[in-house]
Formats: structure tokens, C-alpha cells, sequence
């Protein structure tokens, strides 16, 4: 699968250590409006030492389905139960 995103696949983003070193699934993402910093959470809450710096490429080879995420405007988050669920995108 083809890499989505507009921002270059070397481009810092924040993932937390659920999902980088725990397998847990991917189920918030966050493209955050003062920096265009993307985050990938599991979706529960989390201390600023749970976060780990990734590429882009590597979030999107976790879980090719935040792909579809790529148009997602800067301010805006994206939230779903599970990992089978559709993307719920809302503004922030
Ligand atoms: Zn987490």
C-alpha cells in the first residue's frame, strides 16, 4: 500500500507506548492545530512520559488504516472503539 499522507514520511509524530510497545491497537488520532503535529493513541489517558517519537511511516505501517485519516485538517481529531470500527472525525 502506497504511503497517504501529504507530510513527509520522516515527519515526527507522537505515539504512545501502548501502542509501540504494548500491540494495543490504534483508536485516537489527533492532528493537532498549533504544530500539524499527528499523534496515534490507544484511546485511553496517558502521562507525558507515555509518549514515543516515531515517523509517520512507521505509525502508518502500524495500522495502514489510519490512512485514510490523510485529509484530516489541523484542529480536528479522529476516534473509534475498535479497530474495526470506521473513523469518527470531529472538531476539536
Ligand atoms: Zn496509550
Amino acid at each position: 500500500m502506497d504511503f497517504p499522507f501529504y507530510d513527509a514520511p520522516n515527519t515526527a509524530t507522537i505515539i504512545c507506548c501502548h501502542i509501540i510497545d504494548d500491540g494495543k491497537p490504534i483508536l485516537y488520532v489527533s492532528h493537532d492545530e498549533d504544530d500539524g503535529m499527528w499523534q496515534f493513541l490507544c484511546g485511553s489517558t496517558h502521562d507525558t512520559d507515555e509518549a514515543r517519537l516515531v515517523s509517520l511511516k512507521e505509525a502508518f505501517d502500524l495500522d495502514n488504516s489510519v490512512g485514510v485519516l490523510k485529509d484530516m485538517p489541523c484542529g480536528y481529531y479522529a476516534e473509534r472503539k475498535t479497530q474495526d470500527d470506521n473513523w469518527l472525525v470531529k472538531k476539536r
